[in-house]
């Protein structure tokens, strides 16, 4: 007997069990409404049904998705559930998927332009066409001296922008020998983690990192991060980086951009944080949350919240490119290129890894199909259905609105307090009937209701409206 050679699917095999998993995807966008959202299982219940060693003879493939389908699924949290107002949506659409399969498919890694010239070039022009779609300033685009990438995530652009300022500010001595121990950052008590993990990673360091009050709507108060900054310059330090968000995590809070730049001086860089709310600027009437972005020098949002593009993919622009690669090129001869040379673009000089996936195709497939209406028409339908949620929730005599709703997100807390309003999301969210997630605002427990997912119409709405109505109404009982 000759030992077996090739192990391979066949490509007969892959194209049947190809169209096999693109009909269980679609079946799955079917059944998952029917679904709790949050599946009822504990930790390791999932890992306990698993062999724990790998098989020594390869199986058939059908054996594997019936694993799926039994092992598999039951654990996973329904984030493509019409149902899901918890986090952020993190939504995706069919053309997304597709163009998933395609770059999945090509297997190319776009770390230079020589090693996939389409992924590079396709690249610029999408993030190109993005400064266009949201009414970005011109300083973005590549066609001036700045420029967008496509990152995994925004912690990775907040990162790269603290590095491109910290490199700006020391005049690239930060990476040649070390970072100097007076250099600030600043960003709101309500930034988001990454920010400080961004500080962490960048050598800056927590005690270095000022976390700036915010005003009653839980945005950044421009007076007391003026004060902040004087502060820092009368102790000797040298102020370098702030982060502005645009969409706070907790109440998705705008901070005030253009006051913001107001107080700053040049040599402190301006990042903005518009990771789950930039997307709708895709609509006009929703762009004043960027007025005052021309003073910013790079600013990132996700597509992968709230653009129907599947995770991973995160927008980051710079103003100026030469600052961002200046911090992270370096080259070895083994990727010295001719085109290189002649001013053709390497992504990995934008980013942390040096490897990259084809990202833009599913940005591209799925600008392509919706078009800007097509973005603008469902933005606007959560907007609204949001709109409906405030509404009620202001005229019920049970909850108040903690804050004022911006955009796709309403919070919301019990009049009786803390305790009843953790009791009644712990009450609807164990009903599987719909999954929403909490945060605190001024130390009050606060429920906050996200609408952004594909499918979610006014009905899911509604339904969530009336979970959560009835469970205060049984606790008051209770
Ligand atoms: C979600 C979010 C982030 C983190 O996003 P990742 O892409 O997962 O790193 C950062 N900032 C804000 C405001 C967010 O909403």
């Amino acid at each position: 007997m000759h030992p077996k050679l090739d192990y391979h699917m066949t490509t007969e095999e892959f194209r049947k069990a190809g169209k096999e998993v693109v009909d269980w995807i679609a079946d799955y966008y079917d059944w998952v409404e029917s679904q709790p959202v949050v599946p009822a299982v504990e930790p390791g219940d999932i890992l306990a049904q698993l062999p724990p060693l790998p098989p020594q003879k390869g199986e058939p493939f059908g054996r594997v998705m019936s694993d799926v389908d039994a092992l598999i699924m039951p654990g996973i949290t329904h984030w493509q559930s019409p149902n899901f107002f918890a986090y952020f949506p993190s939504n995706t659409s069919f053309p997304s998927i597709l163009g998933e399969m395609v770059s999945a498919g090509l297997g190319v890694q776009g770390m230079v332009w020589k090693t996939s010239p389409s992924c590079t070039e396709l690249e610029t022009l999408v993030m190109d066409w993005v400064v266009d779609l949201l009414g970005l300033p011109a300083r973005f685009l590549s066609t001036g001296s700045g420029g967008g990438v496509i990152h995994d995530t925004a912690s990775s652009a907040v990162l790269c922008a603290m590095l491109a300022a910290r490199e700006r500010i020391t005049k690239g001595s930060g990476n040649a020998k070390g970072v100097p121990a007076n250099l600030v950052a600043y960003t709101s008590t309500q930034a988001h983690s990454s920010v400080q993990k961004a500080a962490r990673i960048a050598g800056i360091g927590d005690e270095n990192l000022r976390l700036v009050d915010v005003d009653a709507s839980f945005a950044m108060d421009p007076a007391a991060l003026r004060r902040a900054i004087q502060e820092d310059l009368a102790a000797g330090k040298t102020p370098f980086f702030i982060c502005a968000t645009v969409g706070t995590t907790s109440s998705l809070a705008m901070d005030p951009i253009q006051a913001i730049s107001d107080v700053l001086d040049e040599s402190v860089w301006l990042h903005i944080d518009a990771a789950m709310a930039g997307s709708a600027a895709v609509c006009p009437e929703f762009r004043d949350m960027h007025a005052g972005i021309e003073g910013a020098d790079s600013y990132c949002f996700n597509p992968h919240k709230w653009l129907f593009t599947n995770f991973d993919c995160s927008c980051f622009f710079v103003a100026d490119r030469n600052a961002l690669i200046g911090a992270l090129s370096i080259l070895p001869e083994y990727l010295r290129t001719a085109e290189h040379a002649a001013g053709a673009i390497d992504y990995r000089d934008w980013q942390v890894p040096l490897g990259r996936r084809f990202r833009a195709l599913k940005l591209w497939f799925v600008i392509r199909h919706y078009g800007a209406e097509g973005l603008q028409s469902h933005v606007r339908q959560h907007i609204e259905l949001a709109k409906e949620f405030e509404r009620w929730v202001a005229e019920s005599d049970q909850f108040d609105l903690v804050v004022k709703r911006s955009l796709n997100t309403v919070c919301f807390a019990d009049k009786r307090g803390d305790q009843a309003t953790k009791a009644i999301l712990d009450k609807v969210n164990a009903s599987g009937k719909l999954f929403a997630s909490h945060t605190k605002l001024n130390d009050r427990y606060t429920i906050r209701m996200m609408v952004g997912q594909r499918t979610t119409e006014l009905r899911h709405v509604r339904t969530a409206w009336e979970r959560f109505s009835e469970a205060a109404s049984e606790y008051r009982k209770g």
